[in-house]
């Protein structure tokens, strides 16, 4: 991967108006224990120990070399995803996080999260990554019943993962996050929201709850005539009746699909939709840094190399940029702000969006009042097809391009 040529630059070219210096940076740990059958992530199962000491090297002198880039910046958020990085021994998690603090400024309140899959991590483990600056776990659990998990091709189990909870509690951890999903195969209504039930009696401080998407080149994708998914019908009740329960327990849903106690929200994942930036390190990263997106590509070896394997770059124009963030932004519960948008970009977003949102108005998705616009409940649910509807992609961007770390 390249450094960026010059310092910070404005994000939008020339005309970018305002400037942050806050920056994300995401490190993709590209290992698990085996594959699930919908994952299309980027992880290689079955790792060797020198393979990961390896693969954290060349992550470290990576950061070490963009890090000049950075100078003006202080990093408030570090997370890292994969793949299962609690799979690396603490010492190779903690050699990174060295290396970040080393060459980074970065700010004393700073979210640093762990990804982590149930029975990938001990409770001393935990100690060591909490003693060594990590503050917060996101943990994939996806349903509490264990025929749904092997379903999934998950190698855990519930107990499995109330134990990691237990031990990580136990280590000092107090905000964690936990993923469930639903439209599951053999998943019922019922079984979801007991899945929910169950969870909260664990008082996780953050809950994502995403439906199963089956992509293309995944086993699910090949098996998907004969996969018994919860229909159109059930897929909605799940997801109405989920976050009602949620809310019911105090989790506050601030995005389409995550929801948290109030100041747990994830700080990192909200620089992609509040479209900040962010720096990504290693196989299949993305960033948004300095006006231009750029990602590597999957190839594993070249990056042990050390070879750069940026394989694509562009500087979106106002346009796009204007298009993106209403398309992300508006997955938040907070909407887009009229005098925000007007600040970032310097254009009314009255003038540029206003007619395209009164249709969708009158039917009840969008709601509009004062300098805010945002979806509705029944909007949020449909939000994929009236987003495709309402922008503009026509300077080629795609509608998940900003998304590809979370
Ligand atoms: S644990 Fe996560 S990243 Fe790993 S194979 Fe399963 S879904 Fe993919």
């Amino acid at each position: 991967m390249t450094c960026m040529p010059n310092g910070p630059k404005s994000v939008f070219g020339a005309e970018r108006l305002a400037k942050s210096t806050a920056l994300g940076l995401y490190l993709h740990i590209p290992f698990c224990r085996s594959k699930c059958l919908y994952c299309d992530f980027c992880s290689f199962p079955h790792p060797k120990e020198d393979v990961m000491e390896a693969y954290v090297l060349a992550l470290c002198r990576d950061l070490e070399a963009r890090a000049k880039d950075c100078a003006e910046y202080t990093v408030d958020t570090v997370y890292f995803g994969g793949g299962t990085p609690s799979l690396l021994p603490p010492r190779l998690l903690l050699r990174v996080l060295e290396t970040v603090f080393r060459c980074y400024r970065v700010a004393k309140d700073a979210e640093i999260t762990l990804e982590c899959n149930p029975a990938t991590a001990s409770r001393d483990a935990f100690v060591s990554l909490r003693r060594g600056g990590f503050n917060r776990l996101s943990i994939g659990l996806q349903s509490t019943q264990d025929g749904e998990l092997r379903a999934l091709g998950r190698i855990h189990t519930f107990a499995d993962f109330t134990r990691t909870f237990g031990d990580a509690r136990a280590a000092g951890f107090e905000n964690v996050s936990a993923d469930l999903m639903s439209g599951i195969p053999l998943q019922t209504v019922e079984s979801y929201l007991q899945s929910i039930e169950r969870l909260i009696t664990l008082a996780p401080e953050h809950i994502s709850a995403y439906g199963l998407i089956v992509e293309e080149g995944t086993p699910f994708h090949r098996m998907r005539d004969r996969l018994a998914i919860p229909d159109e019908e059930a897929a909605r009740e799940m997801y109405f009746r989920g976050i009602e329960m949620l809310r019911a327990h105090g989790y506050a849903q601030y995005e389409i699909s995550n929801f948290a106690r109030p100041g747990y929200e994830s700080r990192h994942n909200l620089k992609y939709w509040d479209c900040n930036e962010y720096l990504g390190f290693g196989v299949a990263a993305y960033s948004d840094f300095g006006g231009d997106r750029f990602g590597n590509s999957r190839d594993f070896e070249a990056y042990l190399r050390g070879e750069s394997i940026e394989c694509e770059r562009e500087t979106p124009t106002l346009d796009v940029r204007m298009n993106e963030y209403v398309m992300l932004r508006m997955r938040l519960c907070a909407g887009i702000s009229s005098a925000d948008f007007a600040t970032r970009f310097g254009r009314s977003f009255e003038a540029l969006f206003g007619c395209r949102m009164t249709p969708y108005e009158r039917h009840g998705l969008i709601r509009r009042s004062g300098d805010t616009t945002a979806f509705t409940p029944e909007g949020f649910y449909l939000s994929n097809a009236v987003l495709s509807e309402l922008l503009d992609f026509s300077d080629g961007i795609s509608n998940t391009e900003t998304e590809k770390n979370s």
